[in-house]
């Protein structure tokens, strides 16, 4: 596609495009060819993670001294966009790297990141952050599953469920309301490591794409874990921590919707040149040429704001709005994107072999989770000024 080369790309030592090669190879190598058995199996192999430890890909940007790689988010959307150029959705290294590592590095006692972030990075430890509940999923503030404070444990019962990694994670960042007679203010995230007894896992859910990653039921049935486990100096933060953390959830997804659509555009330009009605290849119709014209301009526009979110991010400078509207943007444009390249591929479109019906298909989550479009439409107008 007529790219455009992301300006956080170019940093003084050019070490980006060193770390892109990494992680392409891994992906060409460790990923690639292991697509349909994960797809199979519900579940990434365990050893991907160890493997992905050893040569450096997990905990990017998080902080050498914690076994990290000392990088920045710009790494973790490289491995995101390498992963999309592949045609992998089946691992959950994104959610690991990019949420979970940064919920401990953010709120987590010294002890804690000591404790849990050099695991992370090696693969020993893989990271889920529950937040869902059978019962209430936008309404965040609702949540049902409480860590009540007993003695110096905190004893956790609930259920959650659609939990990314959630059949291999070692460690769950628990949302609980550690006092139950409060909406926000009564949140708390708490540590769980998934030996500790009373910690159960359901069923690895069936979904209608992403069907290579792990999403799960959890539940907690008086599980013990010492009150050093709270995350943040005391009870009550988890709300906030939650707003913090999210907007860079949300980038995460909206830069693997760009990437997505980069994918499906490379894909469908490969098929409409092989595949030939009326004795000439479909790019031979004005209505295929339109319809990649179309698809290219849509991936390059929204490259362009997520790029500029990405510059923002860096900065630390990007707001909960306009990231608000990267997810909301790119997820819708993307599921469109998506649309119009598998129509492009007729019937094959439809099997599930093909790569465009699995982008199709995945790409649908990106409206639903880590906050769906209707609250990022919520998010966004309560930004907009009243007239003066
Ligand atoms: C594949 C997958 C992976 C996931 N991974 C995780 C994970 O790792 N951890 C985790 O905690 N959760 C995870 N989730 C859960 C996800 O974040 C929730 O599904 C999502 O937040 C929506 O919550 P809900 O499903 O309860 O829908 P609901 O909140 O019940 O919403 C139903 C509908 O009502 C609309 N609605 C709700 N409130 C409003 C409002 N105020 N205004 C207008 N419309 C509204 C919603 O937009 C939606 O259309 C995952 C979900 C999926 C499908």
């Amino acid at each position: 596609m007529p790219g455009r080369r992301s300006p956080w790309m170019d940093t003084p030592d050019g070490d980006l495009d060193d770390f892109r090669d990494l992680a392409r190879t891994f992906c060409e190598k460790e990923i690639k060819p292991n697509l349909e058995r994960y797809i199979a199996n519900k579940q990434v192999d365990r050893d991907l993670w160890n493997k992905a430890g050893e040569v450096g890909l997990l905990c990017l940007s998080i902080p050498e001294e914690y076994g990290g790689g000392g990088g920045t988010f710009a790494h973790e959307v490289i491995l995101i966009e390498e992963q999309s150029r592949v045609g992998d959705t089946s691992w959950g290294v994104s959610l690991h790297n990019g949420i979970v590592a940064h919920y401990i590095l953010a709120y987590g006692t010294e002890e804690q990141k000591r404790e849990w972030l050099p695991k992370m990075a090696s693969g020993e430890v893989v990271g889920a952050i529950a937040m869902t509940e059978p019962g209430t999923g936008s309404d965040l503030q609702s949540v049902k599953t409480k860590a009540i404070r007993e003695g110096d444990e905190y004893v956790v019962n609930g259920s959650k469920t659609f939990i990314t990694n959630g059949a291999l994670a070692d460690l769950v960042v628990t949302v609980a309301k550690t006092n139950p007679e409060e909406q926000a203010a009564g949140i708390s995230l708490v540590l769980v490591p998934t030996a500790t007894p009373g910690f159960s896992r359901g069923r690895v859910l069936d979904k209608v794409g992403m069907k290579g990653q792990d999403t799960a039921e959890l539940s907690f049935d008086d599980v013990r874990v010492p009150v050093s486990n709270l995350l943040g100096t005391e009870e009550g933060q988890g709300f906030v921590q939650l707003m913090q953390q999210l907007p860079q959830e949300r980038l995460i997804v909206a830069a693997g919707n760009v990437a997505a659509m980069e994918y499906c555009l490379d894909e469908t330009l490969r098929y409409v040149h092989d595949r030939h009605a009326f004795g000439r290849p479909i790019w031979g119709f004005q209505n295929t040429k339109f319809k990649m014209a179309e698809v290219a301009t849509e991936a390059r526009v929204a490259r362009s704001f997520v790029d500029e979110c990405i510059e923002l991010h860096l900065a630390g400078k990007l707001d909960i709005p306009t990231v608000a509207m990267a997810k909301l943007w790119c997820s819708e444009r993307a599921q469109k994107v998506a649309d119009m390249c598998l129509q492009l591929h007729g019937g094959y479109g439809y099997m599930n072999e093909y790569p465009i019906a699995r982008a199709w298909a995945d790409l649908r989550v990106s409206q639903i989770y880590a906050g769906t479009s209707e609250i990022m439409k919520e998010i966004i107008s309560r930004s907009l000024p009243a007239p003066s």
